[in-house]
């Protein structure tokens, strides 16, 4: 059965959903992109996305295609008509049609699209073994704080990983990890979380920010500084986060095991609560 997507205010099966060609995501990857997860039929964290994309569209001078309240309902009503249990509602803000130019067109409007896609978020049964990561040159642009659909970089990390047999690519700038091609980075020695604080080498995981909190609760560790490859390949435990993959743990970085080659207590634990939380 063909999904239902929903383009600039229409709800229409995916075949015959049309954008222009002058649209500026198409000619310039001139947009914006969240994703949220469902669990159950409901959306886990929306406002942490809806805050994140607020962000986003304020930082590339880009208008809100619709208010707060409607971009949620527009999300929900995707939900249903696709009977949607579990998976993804991806959408996207683009700064809208106008004939080709760089500079911002004047009077533009937003354009507004999304989609569902159903995947296995729960038991997802990577999580029951752990997967592996290469380390890839982080060769993006220096606004990774902004949640741009400019996505080249990543699909050629994420590729490359595939490549070599590995999940993900964690990217490496001036010897440091920054973080996975779509995931946050994270490392456990002496029961301590490690990642790289916010700035603007790195995206603002609303996984991230969930996880803070619930270790906080939890009074599990966090330590946020940068690391290198090296001292991952040493770490207790190593793991990673995203909408679609929650807290996934990793097995082994470029070759190297990782606590033995099996998800660790601390990593099973976190993925645990934020289940918990996010099946409530
Ligand atoms: N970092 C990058 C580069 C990403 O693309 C993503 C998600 O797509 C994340 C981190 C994780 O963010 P979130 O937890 O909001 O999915």
């Amino acid at each position: 059965m063909s999904r239902i997507v929903y383009v600039n205010g229409a709800y229409v099966p995916e075949n015959e959903a049309k954008v222009s060609i002058f649209d500026r995501g198409f000619l310039f990857a001139d947009g914006v992109y969240e994703v949220t997860p469902v669990v159950n039929g409901k959306l886990v964290d929306h406002d942490a996305h809806n805050e994140r994309l607020d962000r986003s569209l304020r930082e590339l001078k880009m208008a809100w295609p619709c208010g707060v309240a409607e971009l949620t309902a527009m999300h929900k009503e995707l939900i249903k008509r696709n009977n949607l249990h579990e998976g993804i509602i991806y959408m996207q803000v683009t700064r809208g049609v106008a004939d080709r130019m760089f500079n911002f067109p004047k009077d533009i409007t937003s354009s507004l699209i999304a989609f569902p896609q159903v995947m296995k978020l729960v038991d997802n049964p990577n999580a029951r073994t752990g997967v592996k990561v290469v380390t890839t040159p982080d060769i993006r642009w220096l606004r990774r704080d902004i949640k741009s659909i400019m996505l080249l970089a990543p699909v050629l990390g994420k590729e490359e990983a595939y490549q070599q047999g590995a999940a993900e690519g964690w990217m490496v700038e001036d010897g440091f990890v920054t973080e996975g091609t779509s995931s946050n980075a994270y490392i456990v020695k002496d029961n301590t979380i490690i990642t790289r604080p916010l700035s603007n080498r790195i995206l603002a995981g609303c996984t991230r920010r969930a996880l803070f909190r619930l270790a906080k609760e939890h009074h599990v560790k966090i330590e946020e500084r940068l690391f290198t490859p090296a001292e991952a390949y040493a770490a207790d435990e190593a793991f990673l986060s995203s909408a679609s993959q929650f807290v996934m743990p990793i097995v082994e970085i470029d070759g190297h095991r990782i606590g033995g080659g099996q998800p660790g207590p601390v990593v099973r634990k976190l993925r645990e609560i934020f289940l918990e939380e996010a099946q409530a």
